[in-house]
């Protein structure tokens, strides 16, 4: 029989576990799949973990595992992906905001021979206007720059094991789950699903850490943003041309421009594009400079079932 292993990506989470868990069990006793929740937690400084052991507990299929400090989202991710052990599986939120109940649906389009499935958000809950265009401005690039339709699109989706193998395989820790599952190609189709409200806690997300998200997904998914700096090249090779000549005419025709006010505008002007440019050859160098260094993507401090290692 098939095994679904379920990836939830957790930072400080603890009153969502157990709440989580039960509803996913329910569910997934309910559909007749035979299933494994992968917990990971992503470094919490509450008693995430200690929740998730208690949940190990009392339900073998509950398997949880603790990263020595705080990895992101796309680590969590990640390393549920090598842990699985299911032929297929799904990636969903701690905080209910993906309805589990939408699951058997995915299982069900995953056995018609699906080996993506992408959940696709038909409301954004309760997000505020800045927070939509924001992200909106982002998915439609992202999108453009793709050439694949992105919108709504989010981490709740399921993934055959060729899928997982594939994405397992990259060597890149600088990752795009989002994107990269519409990378890796495979046939996949769309379930919609509304966003529900957050069962417990708060959003992780503040606006800058939202904005370097972007950024980072951005340079590390595609290097469209270095073809901005050859425009502005071009822009100012332009202008100089039409300026130089100008200057030239009037110099010969004995009344040059005068003062200061031309000089500090044109140098400022060029002075932005090339420190814009310069900033954004540095993002792709720190990106580079972080696949280089090859660092492992997160580090497992703990996992349920095993004893906490004594120092004695
Ligand atoms: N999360 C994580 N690591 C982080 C931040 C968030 O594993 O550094 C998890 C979090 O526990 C939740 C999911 O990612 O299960 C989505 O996070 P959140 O609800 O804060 O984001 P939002 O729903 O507002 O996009
Ligand atoms: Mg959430």
């Amino acid at each position: 029989m098939a095994l679904l292993s379920i990836i939830i990506p957790s930072y400080n989470e603890e009153e969502n576990i157990s709440r989580t868990a039960k509803r996913l069990r329910e569910i997934l006793t309910e559909a007749n799949i035979s299933y494994e929740l992968l917990f990971i937690s992503d470094g919490s400084r509450d008693n995430t973990f200690a929740e998730i052991e208690k949940e190990a507990k009392v339900d073998s299929n509950v398997k949880g595992y603790e990263f020595s400090r705080n990895f992101g989202k796309e680590a969590a991710i990640f390393a549920g992906l090598k842990m699985a052990k299911g032929n297929c599986a799904v990636v969903i939120d701690c905080d209910l905001q993906h309805p589990p109940e939408m699951i058997p649906e995915m299982f069900k389009l995953w056995k018609e021979g699906y080996d993506v499935v992408e959940g696709v958000k038909s409301d954004r809950g309760d997000e505020s206007k800045l927070h939509k265009l924001f992200v909106g401005a982002f998915y439609g690039v992202m999108s453009k720059l793709m050439k694949i339709n992105m919108n709504d699109t989010s981490d709740y989706k399921l993934l055959d094991r060729r899928v997982i193998d594939v994405l397992l395989d990259l060597k890149e820790s600088n990752t795009f789950f989002r994107a990269l599952s519409f990378w890796a190609g495979f046939k996949s189709t769309n379930i919609k699903y509304e966003v529900q409200e957050r069962a417990a806690g708060e959003s992780k997300w503040s606006f800058m850490s939202l904005l370097k998200y972007a950024i980072m997904n951005t340079t590390s998914f595609t290097t469209a943003p270095l073809q901005v700096v050859t425009f502005l090249g071009i822009l100012s090779i332009a202008f100089a041309v039409i300026m130089g000549l100008q200057t030239l005419v009037r110099y010969f025709m004995g009344n040059a421009v005068e003062g200061f006010t031309t000089v500090i505008l044109l140098v400022l002007m060029i002075g932005g594009f090339i420190m814009l440019s310069l900033g954004i050859i540095g993002h792709y160098l720190a990106r580079i400079y972080d696949e280089v260094k090859g660092r492992p993507r997160y580090i497992i401090a703990r996992e349920t079932g095993k004893e906490e290692a004594k120092h004695e």
